[in-house]
């Protein structure tokens, strides 16, 4: 048997024109691609390929299912929208590794970066990212709410701009708002935001705002928000911050 492949593969925010050259060869030579069912159906069908979408709370099984077909001599590629290691699949590998069959380690495993939807957000914006900032995970499906707003707490106390990632779903509408009166405590309401929604999409739509001004409502789970430092200002139609503190 030949030896198999693992690939776990970003594939950008939304735009193809944002998938990089390796993974796009990565995606060629596949026999097998796996993903989250709406990130599988950006991958063109082709003769010698199968496509394995499932839903969004499988990682694990995902994870273990491409493990096998690599150690079964699979050429298989792991989708994740943006960057693969950024909230998404690349972890999701490692813990089945972890816990798999020790033979695994030997297979030939590569992680391919992609454009993250922050970056490609405050791209869109102008660069509210130009000094220090974090990224934080607003869903609360492996951590515990507290726990979001107290890294929310003390990201305002170092000056970071923030930005977060699975803000608002219809699971858990209420939670947005605990978020909202958190960085209005924290950083006063004239604080800059940037709300981008389906970012390098046709409907992508982006929009410089202030804590004051920001609806719940305005924000879904394709949003990112940027909430800026206290240096982040306009310039323009763009929000960014400069490189000093
Ligand atoms: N691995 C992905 C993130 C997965 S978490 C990455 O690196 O981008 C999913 C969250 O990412 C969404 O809830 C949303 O907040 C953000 N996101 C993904 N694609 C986006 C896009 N095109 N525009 C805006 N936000 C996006």
């Amino acid at each position: 048997m030949t030896p198999g492949s693992l690939t776990v593969a970003g594939i950008g925010p939304g735009s193809d024109a944002m998938i990089t050259p390796e993974v796009s060869a990565a995606l060629a030579a596949a026999t097998d691609v796996l993903g989250y069912i709406p990130y599988v159906a950006r991958i063109a069908p082709r003769d010698g390929l199968i496509l394995h979408p499932s839903d969004n709370r499988e990682e694990l099984s995902r994870a273990r299912h491409a493990l096998e077909l690599a150690a079964a001599g699979r050429h298989t590629v792991i989708v994740s929208s943006g960057d693969p290691g950024v909230f998404a699949m690349a972890s999701a590998l490692f813990e089945a590794l972890e816990s798999g069959p020790p033979e695994w380690q030997a297979l030939d495993i590569s992680i391919l970066p992609g454009i993250t939807a922050m970056l490609a957000a405050a791209a869109a914006a102008g660069a509210p990212l130009g000094h220090d900032f974090c990224a934080i995970n607003l869903s609360d499906n492996l951590k515990p709410f507290d726990l979001v707003l107290k890294r929310i707490r003390l990201a305002a106390e170092g000056d970071f701009a923030m930005a977060f990632y699975n803000p608002r779903s219809r699971a858990r509408p209420g939670q947005f708002a605990d978020v909202l009166a958190t960085l209005r405590a924290a950083c006063g309401a004239e604080r800059l935001v940037i709300l981008a929604r389906a970012v390098s999409t046709p409907e992508q739509a982006v929009t410089v705002t202030t804590l004051a001004e920001l609806a719940p409502g305005a924000v879904d789970m394709r949003t990112m928000v940027i909430v800026g430092s206290s240096r982040t200002r306009r310039v323009g139609r763009f929000a960014y911050t400069p490189r000093s503190a």
